[in-house]
This record gives C-alpha cells, sequence and structure tokens, in this order.
C-alpha cells in the first residue's frame, strides 16, 4: 500500500512529520479523506479531531485546533495554532479549560466577541478530552 508524508506544525514546534495510508480531516466545508495522490488543495480545518491511519497499525488520533490544511503532490502538511499528540494531553488542565470555557459561556451574551471566544475555548478542551480518552 502506498503513503504519504504528513507534516502538523505549529508555530513552536513540528508535532508531527511520519509516512501515513491515509487521514481524515474536518474542513470547514465537511469531512475529508485524503489518500496518497490526492489532488493539491488548501482548507481550513476545524477545530476538530483528525484521524491518521498507517498500513497494519491502529488508528490514531490526533488533536487539531483549527488551521490549514495544504495537500501537495508530495506530502500534506497541516498548519494550526495548537496540536497536540494524545501522549502530549495534560488532562487535568483540559478538564480546567472545559469549566473555565463553560463559565464564561453563561456569563456572556451570545453576540459578543468573549462568548466566540470561549466557544472556541470550549472546543479545543473537548477535542483534547476526546483524543485523549481513545
Ligand atoms: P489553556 O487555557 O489551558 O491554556 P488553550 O486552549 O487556551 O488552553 P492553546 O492556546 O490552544 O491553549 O495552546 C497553548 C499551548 O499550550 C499550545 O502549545 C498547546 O499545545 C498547549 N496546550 C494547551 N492545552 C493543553 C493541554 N491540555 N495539554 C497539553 N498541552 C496543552
Amino acid at each position: 500500500m502506498s503513503s504519504f508524508l504528513l507534516e502538523i506544525v505549529t508555530p513552536d514546534r513540528k508535532v508531527f512529520g511520519e509516512e501515513v495510508s491515509m487521514i481524515v480531516v474536518e474542513g470547514v466545508e465537511g469531512q475529508l479523506g485524503i489518500l496518497p495522490n490526492h489532488i493539491p488543495l488548501v482548507t481550513p480545518l476545524k477545530i476538530a479531531p483528525i484521524t491518521v491511519k498507517k498500513q497494519g497499525q491502529k488508528d490514531q488520533l490526533l488533536a487539531v485546533h483549527g488551521g490549514f490544511m495544504e495537500v501537495r503532490k508530495d506530502k500534506v502538511v497541516i498548519l494550526a495554532e495548537s496540536a497536540e499528540l494524545p501522549g502530549d494531553i495534560d488532562v487535568d488542565r483540559a478538564k480546567r479549560a472545559k469549566t473555565r470555557a463553560e463559565e464564561r459561556l453563561k456569563q456572556a451574551k451570545r453576540d459578543e466577541f468573549d462568548f466566540r471566544r470561549a466557544e472556541r475555548a470550549l472546543q479545543r478542551a473537548t477535542v483534547r478530552l476526546d483524543v485523549s480518552n481513545k
């Protein structure tokens, strides 16, 4: 089975750089499955787990908090503000962030900037907890 290089890069570090056989990501317009030799494309991503498939191995979930995916001829690059492997996730920190975001959502009004910011913080915390649980 053929493979392609997947790189996940944040402003701080390269989170992932390995040969994979398929990935499934949540693009802003819906779910996308990327196999080797996919046509080139660029799309913004949702704050969501991505699934990485490697030949003969269990699926791996990674937490990717928005950003962009670029599918090139020779590799796929995901650039995100933050991203973590399951083992890098501090579960207590994510739980605290979730509680904090939920409190803020109760206080802020739906159309305020603070509300949207708290919503995104809640999504990040939820994705971290999902990914670290699986
Ligand atoms: P917090 O409020 O706990 O800082 P956050 O969602 O605001 O969470 P981000 O701005 O997305 O955090 O990330 C800042 C940096 O901290 C990134 O490098 C990110 O990978 C890391 N990070 C955030 N939360 C966690 C966590 N629960 N476990 C491990 N690393 C985390």
